[in-house]
């Protein structure tokens, strides 16, 4: 086969500008003590195992992550968080919480609930208010799912609010027993336009060059410019959510 002149630039997996799982990673990591274990599922949120976040420490199949954070706990004398989308929870999450709940295993369950089935193009589950064909139907709440299967620490959060994220996951950490934190924020990608209109600039005065938002917090928006750091304008969807990660206040919305 012949060699081709110019090759593609490698490519590494990432999580979308402004995805709510990528902020739901940030907080956990700012509270969950190290040695951790992260059971996680099959979805988008499985790419948050690439660098920075790397909050994927074992996949067995669709539905194992409450399984195996059941193991783990029985096993172990770590902390453990397991995550799953909303899509996989209706689909194969349940059963592994009823066992969680019987047998009172301590751990976490994360639900991270972006109001659709992002990975394969975003077909309706449960979850929403319509059906497949767009008509209108019962939404199921995760949150009263698992409360009707006995989970007796639930907490739901938006995800974009990290400190009150971190606070959420903080108490479920402690609980002794099982607990859901349900991470509710619809994915970046179905976004109503009005919300997504505008994007962050960074004030290059203000900037200390600390790196935590590419080293850290690693939302793809960002990029390094000679010795600056900048926001892509044509990817960054105005989430906000890096104001809340940027210490030196230096990250702003761009006028228009
Ligand atoms: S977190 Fe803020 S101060 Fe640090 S490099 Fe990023 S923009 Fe600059
Ligand atoms: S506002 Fe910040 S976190 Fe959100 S997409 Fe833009 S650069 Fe990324």
């Amino acid at each position: 086969m012949k060699e081709p002149s110019v090759h593609a630039p490698p490519r590494p997996p990432v999580m979308c500008p402004g995805c709510p799982h990528g902020a739901t990673y940030y907080a956990i990591k700012q509270v969950a003590p190290e040695g951790t274990i992260y059971p996680t599922d099959i979805g988008c949120y499985t790419l948050g195992k690439a660098p920075p976040l790397e909050m994927a420490d074992f996949l067995l199949c669709m539905g194992s992550n409450v399984g195996t954070a059941c193991g783990f706990s029985y096993a172990t004398d770590q902390k453990v968080i397991s995550f799953m989308g909303d899509s996989t929870f209706f689909h194969a999450g349940l059963p592994g919480i009823v066992n969680a709940v019987h047998h009172n295993h301590d751990c976490v369950i994360a639900v991270l609930d972006n109001r659709t089935t992002a990975m394969t193009g975003h077909q309706p589950h449960p979850g929403p208010e319509y059906d497949g064909m767009g008509n209108e139907a019962i939404m199921l709440k995760v949150e009263d799912v698992v409360k009707g299967l006995g989970v007796q620490h639930i907490e739901v959060v938006n995800p974009n609010n990290l400190k009150k994220t971190m606070e959420a996951f903080k108490r479920a950490l402690n609980y002794k027993g099982t607990s859901v934190v349900v991470s509710k924020a619809p994915c970046a990608l179905i976004l109503p336009k009005s919300v997504t209109e505008g994007s962050f600039e960074i004030d290059q005065e203000k900037c200390t060059k600390c790196n935590v938002c590419i080293e850290k917090f690693g939302c793809p928006a960002f990029y390094r410019d000679g010795d600056q750091i900048k926001i892509d304008e044509t990817l960054c969807n105005g989430c906000g959510v890096c104001t809340q990660v940027c210490e030196a206040n230096a990250i702003r919305r761009r006028k228009k």
